[in-house]
């Protein structure tokens, strides 16, 4: 468990400093956490909650040693478990402000059993997903998010099981907020880190990030510089969905498969783009949205569901209190000698 060197009040103006844990930072020279990891430096004081509040969960892999890195409460907790102890900390307290960081070996191998309960739940944390389509910590074997074909040290001649794709994981657990960005992006990652804050529920977050020792460029295809224009969709609520250098192209659907076609002068107008409706009621669109990506359609950035449903802690608090005001307080001792316990003899 991590602690934060010293409390502060919510009206107390934070700065990326006070976030900074002492000691140093190891990760390999060059590899995207470090630029996740000062997105969220850079995030949690503008969000107005007071440091002490803030608790930062992980299991097992490079990225889970956030917890070391953040000046804030943390559990640096045992492989793919982060969500079990993220629910038990959310329920308990539910003032709390709770970042799960995983990875997509912790997450969706080793833990996707205890990931897919916390997100059906809909417990209010917010959940990071590094995905660099390997496992770092442990030298490079392939990941359940590694695509097919893989070759690697425990697959010499190419993987063969197909990789989950970790938004349409999250949208079978009816997640409320879906996200998707990326590590060469600061501005969209703090973006996108507030709006997963303001939102009530569960927030998933997949980020693409680069292992530069073991899987260096592994989405060098969709965000390079080179290929980001043409590449990266950039989702924004109720705006055309367009892409291109100077948004000269955008989607289009022909019977029920989206297309990249020109738009403006030597196209389609642009009434004619879908519009992004990241809370539409069906979860057709957001399924559409998770299923493109290349060859031949560019990768959705951006927030691709957003919709509300009641907490698990505000339950589990209603039901509570509902025992209470019927049945009073109750006490332990009447709990295991009273009516309900009996004696083996
Ligand atoms: Fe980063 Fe890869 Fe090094 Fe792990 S092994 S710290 S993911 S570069």
């Amino acid at each position: 468990m991590t602690t934060p060197a010293t409390s502060s009040t919510a009206s107390e103006k934070l700065t990326r400093k006070d976030f900074v844990a002492p000691g140093d930072v190891r990760w390999c020279p060059g590899c995207g956490d470090y630029a996740i990891l000062n997105a969220l430096q850079r995030t949690l004081p503008e969000l107005g909650v007071p440091r002490e509040n803030f608790v930062v969960i992980s299991g097992i892999g490079c990225s889970s040693r956030f917890p070391y890195y953040l000046n804030t409460y943390g559990f640096h907790t045992i492989h793919g478990r982060g969500p079990a102890v993220a629910t038990g900390v959310k329920v308990a307290n539910p003032d709390l402000s709770v970042w799960l960081v995983t990875g997509d070996g912790d997450g969706l191998s080793i833990g996707g059993n205890h990931l897919l309960h916390l997100l059906r739940r809909n417990v209010n944390v917010n959940v990071l997903l590094f995905n660099n389509r390997i496992y770092g910590l442990t030298k490079g074997q392939y990941s359940p998010t590694s695509p097919l074909g893989t070759r690697t040290g425990t697959t010499p001649m190419g993987s063969i099981d197909p990789p989950i794709d970790p938004v349409l994981f999250s949208l079978g657990a009816k997640v409320g907020f879906i996200a998707r960005t990326v590590d060469n992006n600061p501005n969209h990652m703090i973006e996108t880190f507030k709006a997963a804050h303001r939102h009530q529920g569960v927030a998933f977050i997949e980020i693409l990030q680069n292992c530069v020792i073991f899987n260096n460029g592994t989405w060098d295809n969709v965000y390079s510089k080179e290929n980001r224009d043409d590449h990266l969709l950039f989702l924004k609520k109720g705006q055309p969905l367009l892409l291109g250098r100077n948004n000269n192209k955008g989607i289009v659907l022909h019977g029920v498969h989206p297309r990249v076609v020109p738009v403006g002068e030597n196209g389609v107008p642009v009434e004619d783009v879908m519009t992004h409706q990241p809370d539409h009621e069906s979860p057709l669109f957001v399924r559409m949205l998770a299923l493109m990506g290349p060859p031949g359609l560019p990768l959705p950035i951006g927030i691709l569901r957003q919709r509300s449903r009641p907490t698990y802690e505000s339950q589990v608090t209603a039901q509570i209190e509902a025992a209470r005001k019927q049945n009073g307080n109750g006490s332990w001792n009447e709990l295991l000698c009273g009516p309900a316990s009996w004696t083996v003899e």
